[in-house]
């Protein structure tokens, strides 16, 4: 008997050294969305020491070398959580969404607390011009160039490390309140026009210009109020009287940026567009899977939410980068998906991205490429798509 249990043993221990799977401490969501810390199962790496699977290796800034298991806690935190939610949002584009494009992507390198501006032909600008924070981007691969030594690269997900922005700095541009709760309802009612990143960054141009730089805030401005809203209680991610943002432990910005690699097979990764920004809000999203998270899209949308007291009238300013309101498509895009319905609005959403490129206009290609698809997908194809017009109507589309 004895003996018999000191197998199991050893068989179970064999089996931990062995796999290909490593239990690591990540933060996650619980079931009223706060932010824990948890211990979850990594799986498929390809490695029994290190952050390096068949589809992610994660690496602390320009370094090529996964991450190991032996790194400061801070660091793994970031990987383990990077890595486990990077996980999930793939599992989602292939087997929620069928993606045969996700399916078959080579291995994407992740990046955490990297400074570096990126740079299209070098891949890295210089270490000293213009070092970011708190914010998350996905580039695009590159060809590398040979005299300065550059190799090509793939796509890459890039996680800023987080920098403390202390609210006090705003005043006297500003009344906040004295909160960021404060400043983001602010925006949500006044500043329809831009997004949150161009709005702070703007508010501190003046008397702290030098700073201006510095701090990029993450692009996403509806789901990092949603966020926001619903993080109090995450110290570690967010605090009152401060603004500080460690990308790589929020997992919906981790699937906002997967979901820019998931898309690109049509939507290019070299800038930000409306539609691009609201489809990657939308899948991140999805891929949360949170009652909670959809409840408050559905209050807080700029589009039609019952708690947002201006809501959004579709303008042709919209169509521009610069006064882009990636927001109002996101807003559009959730109210589509319910029309389409719960069980289909994936791959649904996914056969609209394919049909689009990243210069398309909302009023024109999106909403085309959603009546398009509605045609073959849709269950109640002439009912649903009465719907769609209803709706685009209603926003002046
Ligand atoms: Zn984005």
């Amino acid at each position: 008997m004895k003996i018999r249990f000191l197998l199991i043993c050893l068989f179970m221990l064999s089996n931990s050294i062995f796999a290909e799977e490593a239990k690591r401490f990540a933060i996650v969501r619980d079931s009223d969305f706060n932010a824990v810390k948890k211990e979850v199962l990594l799986t498929d790496l390809i490695s029994k020491h290190s952050y390096e699977g068949k589809y992610f290796k994660i690496v602390n800034g320009k370094s090529n070398i996964a991450i190991s298991f032996n790194d400061n806690d801070d660091l793994q935190l970031k990987a383990a959580t990077s890595y486990f939610h990077l996980s999930k949002a793939r599992s989602f584009f292939v087997n929620s969404a069928k993606s045969q494009y996700v399916e078959e992507l080579p291995q994407v390198i992740i990046r955490l607390d990297i400074k570096n501006v990126f740079n299209e032909v070098g891949h890295f600008a210089n270490d000293n011009l213009n070092p970011q924070f708190n914010n998350a981007l996905t580039v695009p691969e590159g060809a590398g160039y040979e005299p300065k030594e550059i190799s090509p690269w793939g796509k890459e997900i890039w996680f800023r490390p987080s920098k403390v922005i202390n609210l006090k700095d705003f005043k006297g541009q500003v009344d906040f309140g004295g909160s960021l709760k404060g400043s983001l309802r602010l925006f949500r009612n006044q500043t329809h026009m831009v997004n949150l990143q161009n709005f702070i960054t703007s508010l501190l141009q003046g008397p702290l210009n030098s700073q201006s730089n510095l701090i990029r805030l993450v692009e996403n401005s509806v789901l990092i109020e949603l966020i926001y809203q619903t993080s109090d209680k995450a110290a570690a991610v967010f605090n009152r009287k401060i603004y500080r943002l460690d990308s790589a432990l929020v997992p919906e910005i981790i699937y906002h940026e997967f979901s820019h690699v998931a898309l690109s097979k049509s939507l290019e990764l070299t800038h930000s567009t409306p539609v691009n920004e609201g489809l990657a809000d939308f899948f991140a999203g999805k891929i949360s899977n949170s009652k909670k998270l959809a409840t408050n899209i559905k209050e807080y949308n700029l589009f039609n939410g019952k708690q947002v007291q201006k809501k959004q009238q579709y303008q042709l300013l919209f169509e521009s980068g610069d006064f882009a309101n990636s927001d109002f498509v996101f807003g559009l895009l959730w109210n589509i998906g319910l029309v389409v319905g719960n069980d289909l609005e994936t791959q649904f959403m996914l056969n609209v991205a394919d049909k689009l490129n990243t210069n398309v206009s909302i009023r024109d290609d999106l909403l085309n490429a959603t009546l398009n698809t509605c045609k073959t997908l849709c269950k109640a194809s002439l009912n649903d798509r009465i719907k769609l017009y209803e709706l685009f109507q209603s926003k002046n589309l």
